[in-house]
Parts: structure tokens; sequence; C-alpha cells
């Protein structure tokens, strides 16, 4: 795997202002060196402990993005220093990262996680729980989490054009949630979707950041 080389090739086709979360799961930490070494500095991980051991030996400017499924429990060992939270999916979960945010005096960026998959496996809330629990308000007393757009994941098929329809409905709901909740917030503005066999379609369907990891570091063992 030339990762380098790798990560030129989705630069070169990254809109401008579409940003990279390169997706370093698994992989060993000299494998994000030399993804570091390339200029990259958003790294996703799905794992609280595997990230918090790569942020302790890696270089401090690096940004920790959680791409994973959140564990109630786990979330006070990301908290002094995760940049970005993608898979918040519940309330409840949103009252954890505040609870455990103010405890570190800090403000944690999170994405609200939509299902948008056929699949029934996959995360997240439905567009109508998100919309109650947006529309009950009791988010806007959490001061130390920042709301700052969605997140989700297209069903796993070669049917582009399915795939295509539940990116537009992710931009969909992104711009009806903006206009009806965060019309005040100019934060909530990213739309995190695509990953390495689909993010052409997502970021032509509006994707503001992307979450690419085979595709840069080859495939996980
Ligand atoms: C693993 C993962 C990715 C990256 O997947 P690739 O197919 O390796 O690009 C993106 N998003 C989430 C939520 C993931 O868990």
């Amino acid at each position: 795997m030339d990762i380098q080389a790798n990560l030129k090739t989705i630069y070169a086709e990254l809109p401008a202002g579409v940003r990279l979360v390169a997706v370093s799961k698994f992989h060993p930490k000299e494998a994000l060196m030399e993804a570091y070494r390339a200029g990259q500095r958003i790294f996703g991980e799905s794992r609280v402990q595997e990230m918090t051991e790569k942020h302790d030996a890696l270089p401090d400017d690096i940004q920790w993005h959680f791409i994973g499924h959140l564990q109630t429990n786990k979330i006070k060992y990301m908290a002094p220093y995760v940049a970005m939270i993608h898979g918040v999916d519940s309330y409840k979960l949103l009252v954890e990262i505040d609870k455990q945010a103010a405890r570190c005096g800090r403000v944690i960026p999170c994405l609200l996680q939509l299902h948008i998959a056929r699949e029934e496996t996959k995360f997240g809330f439905s567009f109508d729980e998100c919309n109650d629990m947006l529309a009950d308000g009791g988010w806007r007393s959490l001061t130390h989490v920042s709301l700052h757009g969605v997140m989700g994941m297209a069903s796993n098929t070669d049917d582009t054009e399915q795939v295509q329809r539940e990116f537009r409905s992710l931009h969909d709901y992104f711009l009806e949630a903006k206009e009806r909740f965060f019309a005040d917030y100019p934060a909530f503005s990213e739309i995190s979707m695509g990953m390495s066999h689909d993010y052409p379609i997502a970021l032509r369907e509006g994707a503001t950041m992307v979450r690419i990891g085979t595709k840069i570091f080859g495939e996980r063992v």
C-alpha cells in the first residue's frame, strides 16, 4: 500500500471545503504516521481504547474523530481530547457527552447519526425520532456539546441509485433540520457521508466530510 499516493489521489478528487477523515481503525501507528507525513491531520477511529492509545503516542496536532458506535461508559476516556463525535444517535448519549465534556472544561462537536440505509443493522435516529429529539429542545441547554451536523451510512449495495437516494435523503434532512432548528447556529454545517466504495456518490450529493479507510490504508486485518 502506498498510503501517501492513495491520499494524494483522494485529495485531488475532493471539492474545495470538503474534509477527509482518514479512517485508521485497526491499522498500526506507523501507517497513521505515513499519512501524517503526507499532510493528513484528521483521523477516524471506532474504538475508544484504540483511539486513546494512538492519541497518546502520536503528534498533538492530530484531530481525532470518533466514528464508532458509542457506549456511555467509554465517553469519559475520549472527552479530554476528541475533536468530533460522529455517531450520536440518542439524547441520552448527548447528555452523557455533555457531562463528560463539562468535567474537562470542553465543548465537544457532535454529529447526529441518521439511519438512512435499508439494512436494519445500521445504527442511527430515524428522521422522525431526530425531529422529535430536536423539537423537544432539551439539547439547547447542553452547553458542552455543539451540534455540527449529520452523519449517515448508505446501504452496502452495488445499486448506485439506491445509495444516491439514501445520501440525498440525508442532505435533504440536513437542510430541513437546519431551517427548522438551527437557523441561528452557523456551526450546524456538516454532512458526514461516504466511505471507500461510495464516496464519489456522496460528494455528488453534497458531503462536507468523507470517511475513508480501505482506499487509503488497505484492507483491515
Ligand atoms: C470503517 C468505517 C468507515 C471507513 O470504511 P472504508 O470502507 O474502509 O472506507 C467509514 N465510516 C464508518 C462509520 C466506519 O465504521
